[in-house]
């Protein structure tokens, strides 16, 4: 029996087809009961007459989100029952035969609304149901077909997607780590990958020279703003480039998405304007200026990239009665700008000294950034003594991006997107939540799968893990 998707019932008046999905709503309006019939493609309307019995009376049964099997003829509706709100408001089905394949409890949330109004609570417990609506699968396809986008144009250019460890190892990269523990080596733990960093660049020693990821990162943050403990960034690296070459290829890709997923909407200016950090703080007041002429039209999109960067800012200092101490502002394998390389290695001037870094900022937000990285293992371990590690530290890190750089790694850069971001901008959504499937709540939990959660004493003796009940 050959199933018709819902949204081609719209250029098919006059045949019968078969309708698989759930039930909307049903509306009784005197004898007449109407049903909306939802699938991923769409919603029609179906009539039930008493006339045609049996269907009928089966009809009356139907509640909300059951799942039922409809054979039907396709009608033009006459024009003053036109429904413009959906792209099958021309048509309507009457109903030849009704099978129940499946009967649904009422849902514990609205369905039949845009979700908005719902509380996080339910919607993330409930997140099978939540996302039926369509506008969450609308998201989940859209997604998707930039991800499809992407894949297809950078392995059309010659990058190639390679898979990296999620078991690796804690290092100190910005934010805390998700650590595994060991079950075979008592006391040792692996860390979730922050991001590929440093297997991509290792990827770059190898030899891979165009290297991409849609790629799982975890960080273990308290919650800040609209951040996730896990998300994905489309991760990327190139050998034998510099700065603007790597611009140059991450524009040309996000130029193409644009008008291959987003016709109507418009890029404000290309080249993106690029802007120093300097002149944005000046200007804007902000390192993630919003450069749009016109703030009300939704369809605007001013990308700019914001470069130069400081590479390091100070903590403490003689004004809080200490030591400087020195970290990094955004990526501690970073290169300085050529001209300030001598710096670095001389460890002299080092708050001026900026970094090849160059973020990416769409509408105000920050939507990826990377940078020249140091294929020099001098000015890699120059990095960390900035950052006061004393040799066993740098070694214990690290010890193993030093080490390979030392076997003719080739000049290298990259960046990184943050895609759930990218996403939910362009699709006009407040937060990355609406653009994933299993979104962790505002607190970090899995309200569904209620995770986190305890382990049993076997589990944990085998982890070599006593817990300390505070
Ligand atoms: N690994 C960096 C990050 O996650 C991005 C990059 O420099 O490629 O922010």
């Amino acid at each position: 029996m050959e199933r018709t998707p819902i949204i081609e019932t719209q250029n098919l008046v006059g045949e019968e087809v078969n309708l698989f999905g759930w039930v909307a709503t049903r509306r009784d309006h005197g004898k007449l009961i109407f049903v909306d019939l939802r699938d991923r493609s769409g919603t029609v309307q179906v009539v039930f007459v008493p006339s045609s019995q049996s269907t009928y009376e089966l009809a009356s049964k139907l509640r909300s989100e059951w799942v039922v099997r409809l054979k039907g003829k396709i009608k033009a509706r006459p024009e003053k029952m036109f429904n413009p709100d959906i792209p099958t408001g021309k048509v309507e089905i009457e109903p030849l035969e009704l099978e129940i394949l499946n009967e649904s409890e009422t849902p514990p949330i609205a369905l039949d609304t845009d979700g908005y109004e719902t509380g996080e609570e339910s919607r993330m417990t409930y997140r099978y149901l939540d996302l039926r609506r369509p506008r969450l699968l609308k998201n989940l396809s859209k997604r998707h077909e930039m991800i499809l986008f992407i894949r297809n144009w950078l392995s059309k250019t010659g990058f190639m997607e390679i898979e990296t460890p999620i078991l690796t190892k804690s290092t100190p990269e910005g934010a805390r780590d998700y650590v595994v523990p060991s079950r075979l080596y008592p006391g040792k733990f692996f860390a979730l990958p922050q991001s590929p960093q440093q297997y991509k660049q290792l990827l770059m020693v190898a030899g891979v020279e165009k290297y991409f990821q849609i790629a799982r990162c975890f960080r273990d943050e308290d919650t800040r703003g609209d951040r996730q403990p896990e998300f994905t960034q489309l991760d990327l690296e190139m050998s034998f480039v510099d700065r603007e070459a790597v611009m140059e290829a991450n524009e040309k890709l996000l130029i193409g998405l644009v008008n291959s997923s987003y016709p109507d909407k418009k890029i404000q200016e290309v080249p993106f304007p690029r802007i120093s950090y300097k002149e944005s703080m000046e200007k804007y007041g902000t390192d993630r200026p919003d450069m749009r002429k016109d703030k009300n039209d939704s369809n605007l999109l001013a990308f700019c990239w914001v470069i130069d960067f400081p590479f390091f800012s100070a903590e403490g200092g003689p004004a809080s009665g200490g030591e400087t101490k020195w970290t990094f502002t955004h990526n501690p394998f970073s290169a300085p700008k050529p001209e300030f390389m001598d710096d670095l290695l001389n460890q002299k001037n080092i708050g001026g000294i900026l970094t090849t870094q160059y973020d990416i900022v769409l509408n105000g937000w920050e939507i990826g950034g990377g940078s020249i990285r140091n294929h020099r293992p001098e000015a890699l371990e120059a990095v960390f003594k900035v950052m006061g590690f004393n040799k066993d530290r740098i070694e214990g890190n690290f010890g193993h991006m030093i080490q390979a750089l030392k076997y003719g790694a080739p000049p290298h850069g990259g960046i990184a997107w943050g895609l759930d971001r990218l996403v939910s901008i362009l699709q006009g959504e407040p937060n990355i939540r609406e653009v994933m499937a299993f979104p962790k709540t505002g607190d970090a939990r899995d309200l569904m799968m209620e995770s986190p959660s305890e382990l049993d004493e076997k589990q944990l003796k085998e982890l070599h893990i006593k817990v300390a009940h505070e």
